[in-house]
């Protein structure tokens, strides 16, 4: 496929961005580290080598009341823009252009200091904001001013003012975060004042030769929230203001709709920015759940928009865009939409990476070297971790031989990419048999590898993977017991009343496959579940009350442990997850100790007391055992061997630490 609209220029007026590839504000964690500009300059550099039309930073605050933590980055000083430099220049030198994302936190800032229009605390913050005096609104809008003329100074091409997502600007848009009496509260026109007023004051301090972004919330997916006649009279307004480009916004944080996981149907809300095309002369940008050229390529032809954002895809794969302009879109490092390295590591204070990609932000640590000594390599196992292992060990020069026992590479991928919504794993599959092929690993399927096939190999990488565990129960041999890879294998199938035993990631998987199969939820059956209107007849895009589903089967799981389904499970992802099981009706009992399986089903203790919970199917989803049997062979050998993914640990393990150690051992070996 060719991808003319998504490789062509637009032109601005005073300047050109060289493809219709925006890469979207994300936040790294490396803008508070020590030497963190360095390491952020590397990961743009590397995205504008890649091809990307126009960079956009991650937040930062115009102040410090703004910051969304208490040592967040802000644009407010000289030598913020002596750090800032680092970047800009490094992107320059590389032939992309980057714009500095400012961001007022409002009251999502994670700190007692945290401001808003009204003293109304968001559900997902533990702090109550302080309401802002009207001198304050002004000196914000100031700060945003002194934000912007730095970035300009520190070399960026421009600013994007982010008024949406439920950050500050976007609390002063609706009556919900906004209930002030004077000139900006009250009517929409008094409310819509502050974001006019940050966008014309920077034009007029930036002047014409600078990029103005204006993300404006397009879908707040909340009660109260804007109707589409605001935004479209907002949207007109900000044009005037002097924006240049206007960015979509879907979905405040608070709203409980997911609007970038992996659930979200591709390309999901492309719709909302296409209501706006035709109503302004400046361009507009749309996003999330884009992740292939060709789709964006599509979204573009079909009118939806004038530039794609994507930020993920191009942590997953900074060769995108390059990749897509020389026809080798096959190459593409796929980002699934897991969250699983980037926002979750943020969330939890950590720097961001990529679970397909371990070499995002770590660009000046993890340096692939060219082997002077090629050797000859096993891996064992096809599996996230030996696959990883391979490709990054061929890519150097090394002889890599793949054995895999079954019959296709992928491992437990291979069970992931059945369940309805996490499709995205056969992308991850594809690129690695394509890379496989270019780096000319020889693989082995089918093929079980002997201890005395290991005398042919200089260096083995053992990555058998796992087992899944049994458990040890009266009944655990009953015709009616399987385990988890028995279904997502199709090997067996389920009666209508099913009880999983453990309730973590696979048991959620398996309960959600056993509900709605393999094939992706269609864009309108998601948008009704999720309670989204496309015709907007309300405040905020929301329709009535999220639609239960009948449920094709009766599920219960049960765990030992006291918590919540799916508890470890990454934040951004773990309550979507346990929302769908309750719209399916599903059961989940913790704290529950097993007494047996029966022919009707499980008897348990549940608060002291016996419950027989009727079943006619039984499922083990009760995690894994390493399944390292052969390696303790080989060691007795004396062979040299290098233990990666489930094997080395089978505790909690996933595939962001299979990637991350088969990538490790591939670079050092
Ligand atoms: P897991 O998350 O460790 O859950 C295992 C479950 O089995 C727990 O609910 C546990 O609960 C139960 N269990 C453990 N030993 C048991 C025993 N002897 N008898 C009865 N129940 C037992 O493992 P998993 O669900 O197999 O997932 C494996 C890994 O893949 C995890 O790291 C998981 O996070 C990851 N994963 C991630 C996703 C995702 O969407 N991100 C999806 C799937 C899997 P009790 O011990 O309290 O009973
Ligand atoms: Fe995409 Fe997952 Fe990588 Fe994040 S961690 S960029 S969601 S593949």
């Amino acid at each position: 496929m060719s991808f003319d609209l998504l490789t062509s220029p637009i032109d601005l007026g005073f300047t050109k961005i060289r493809n219709r590839v925006i890469m979207g504000s994300m936040h790294t964690g490396l803008e508070e580290e020590k030497d963190g500009f360095d390491r952020l300059a590397t990961f743009y550099a590397e995205r504008a080598r890649g091809g990307v039309g126009l960079i956009v930073t991650g937040g930062i605050a115009p102040d410090l009341l703004g910051r969304l933590t208490p040592h967040g980055s802000s644009m407010t000083s000289g030598s913020d823009v002596l750090k800032h430099k680092i970047v800009t220049e490094a992107v320059h030198s590389n032939g992309g252009k980057i714009c500095m994302q400012i961001l007022h936190a409002g009251r999502y800032a994670y700190h007692p200091f945290s401001v808003a229009p009204s003293a109304t605390k968001a559900p997902i913050s533990p702090f109550k904001p302080w309401k802002m005096p009207s001198w304050l609104v002004r000196r914000t809008i100031s700060n945003f001013v002194r934000a912007a003329t730095l970035a300009k100074k520190a070399g960026y091409d421009g600013v994007e003012i982010m008024g949406s997502e439920g950050y500050l600007i976007n609390e002063f848009l609706v009556t919900r975060t906004n209930s002030r009496t004077d000139e900006w509260g009250g009517s929409f026109e008094n409310r819509m004042k502050f974001p006019i007023e940050i966008v014309s004051q920077i034009r007029k301090a930036v002047c014409e030769d600078f990029i103005i972004i204006y993300r404006l919330s397009m879908l707040d997916l909340i009660e109260d929230g804007q109707t589409w006649n605001e935004i479209e009279t907002l949207a007109v307004k900000i044009e005037g203001a002097g924006a240049s480009i206007i960015n979509t916004g879907i979905g405040w944080h608070e709203a409980r709709i997911p609007t970038i996981a992996q659930m979200v149907p591709r390309g999901g809300f492309a719709w909302v920015t296409k209501r706006l095309m035709g109503k302004l002369k400046i361009p507009l940008i749309t996003t999330n759940r884009i992740n292939t050229p060709e789709l964006a390529e599509k979204i573009l032809q079909d009118g939806c928009a004038d530039l794609i954002s994507m930020a993920r895809p191009l942590l997953a794969d900074p060769y995108f865009v390059q990749k897509a302009i020389q026809n080798r879109s096959a190459e593409i490092n796929t980002c699934i939409a897991c969250n699983q390295a980037c926002l979750d590591h943020i969330f939890n204070r950590k720097i961001a990476s990529c679970l397909v990609n371990p070499f995002a932000c770590n660009e000046s640590i993890l340096k692939s070297v060219r082997t002077v000594v090629i050797k000859r390599i096993a891996v064992i196992g096809a599996g996230p971790a030996g696959l990883a292992a391979s490709i990054t060990a061929a890519e150097r020069g090394h002889d890599v031989t793949l054995f895999e026992k079954e019959n296709a590479i992928g491992g437990q991928l291979n069970m992931a990419k059945v369940v309805s919504g996490k499709e995205e794993f056969y992308e991850t599959l594809r690129y690695y048999s394509v890379m496989l092929k270019k780096y000319q690993v020889q693989v082995k399927l089918n093929s079980t590898f002997n201890a005395s096939d290991a005398f042919e190999f200089d260096e083995i990488v053992f990555a058998g993977g796992v087992l899944p565990r049994s458990v040890n129960m009266e009944g655990i041999e009953l015709p009616h017991v399987f385990n988890y890879v028995d279904i997502l294998k199709g090997k067996r199938q389920t009666g209508k009343n099913v009880v999983i035993i453990g309730a973590g990631g696979i048991a959620i998987d398996t309960a959600l496959y056993l509900l709605k199969g393999s094939d992706p939820e269609k864009l309108t059956a998601f948008n009704a579940k999720w309670s989204i209107d496309e015709e907007y007849m309300n405040r905020g895009g929301l329709s009535q009350a999220k639609a239960k589903e009948t449920p094709s089967k009766s599920i219960t799981l049960l765990q030992r442990r006291k918590g919540k389904p799916g508890a470890a499970l990454g934040k951004t992802t773990a309550w979507i997850h346990r929302e769908e099981l309750k719209l399916s009706s599903v059961k989940f009992f913790d704290e529950v100790e097993y007494k047996r399986i029966t022919d009707d089903g499980i008897d348990v203790i549940i608060k002291n007391e016996l419950h027989s919970i009727k079943a006619d199917t039984i499922v083990v989803c009760a995690g894994q055992i390493s399944n390292n049997a052969l390696y303790d062979e080989l060691k007795s050998l004396g062979h040299s061997l290098h233990l990666v993914g489930g094997a080395k640990e089978a505790g909690e393990l996933d595939a962001k630490r299979a990637i991350e150690e088969g990538t490790l051992v591939g670079l050092k070996i």
